[in-house]
């Protein structure tokens, strides 16, 4: 496996592998690798000849007061986890080889950021966009790699692909969690052993919701109820939001197949997110 720092150099690698009619897989990540970002690498690698991983903590996507500093770093592990994967290529840029010195273009997207993470964190779903949208120019992929845990993510990465006529696919990736049905996610090593354990609630209060609606709960209000009630018999969780949403990100008055169960909750400063979509198989 190859580990690329430069654009240039990427350009080139890939030109080469273009040449030979191979098909690019990309999985972009903020590193700090785990099974989660593991299960997008190997379904890249069975679906394209040439997987590249990007590994770029991005500061555009972070708010002023959130753990741009405190994000883990954790490039040679991650480098023997994609590699184990089967990932052909690392591209870990620094900040000032994607940013340059000063940005004056931007990606934007209208109304789906307006709703959930993307209301609770001002600017956060334009740096995302901006950055991978760099990435696709860079990289060229014909597939990219996006979870389902960052649901609002993958909606609005669809809609730029498709707004912006990327001749990409995007590939989305089932939520994989913790045996106890936490979602996995690079903040997870923030968290206390007491806030680890108690952080087993979202899942918990997914699933209660999601036995509901399977068994004829149709009603929005009460099921946000419901899991707002679950949750808050943690102590130590503070509901961000708990939400149901259609696929255009807008609150629903009445569940469907296909609705969004988001939420979000903070456990001390750690911010964690998780979904379910109605109607799918539930992992946990
Ligand atoms: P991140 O490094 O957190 O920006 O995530 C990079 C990619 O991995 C995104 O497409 C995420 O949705 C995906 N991802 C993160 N955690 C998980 C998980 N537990 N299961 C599946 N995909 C995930």
């Amino acid at each position: 496996m190859n580990i690329i720092h430069t654009i240039t150099e990427l350009r080139a690698v890939l030109q080469k592998k273009r040449n030979e009619q191979l098909q690019i897989g990309l999985v972009p990540t903020m590193g700090a690798l785990h099974a989660g970002h593991v299960s997008l690498i190997q379904e890249s690698v069975k679906q394209t000849d040439c997987t590249v991983v990007s590994i770029f903590v991005n500061p555009l996507q972070f708010g002023p007061n959130e753990d741009l500093d405190q994000y883990p770093r954790t490039l040679s592990a991650d480098a023997t986890a994609a590699e184990t994967a089967g990932a052909d290529i690392i591209f870990a840029p620094s900040p000032v080889a994607i940013l340059g010195s000063e940005m004056l273009t931007y990606v934007d997207i209208n109304t789906l950021p307006d709703n959930l993470c993307g209301r609770k964190r001002p600017g956060h779903f334009r740096g995302v966009c901006t950055i991978v949208s760099k990435l696709f120019n860079i990289v060229q992929p014909n597939k990219a790699f996006f979870g389902q845990k960052d649901i609002q993510q993958l909606k609005i990465i669809e809609r730029m692909v498709l707004d912006l006529n990327y001749n990409i696919k995007v590939v989305p990736c089932p939520i994989v969690r913790n045996a106890d049905g936490l979602a996995l996610s690079s903040r997870n090593s923030y968290l206390s052993a007491a806030d680890r354990k108690a952080a087993a609630i979202l899942n918990q209060s997914l699933k209660l919701a999601a036995r509901a609606i399977e068994t004829g709960e149709a009603d929005a209000a009460r099921v946000i109820d419901m899991v707002t009630k679950n949750i808050t018999t943690i102590p130590q969780a503070k509901i961000d939001y708990v939400s149901l949403v259609d696929e255009n990100m807008q609150d629903v008055t009445k569940i469907r197949t296909g609705t969004m169960l988001a939420l979000a909750v903070y456990f001390g400063k750690t911010r964690l997110i998780d979904n379910h979509i109605i109607g799918e198989n539930i992992r946990f």
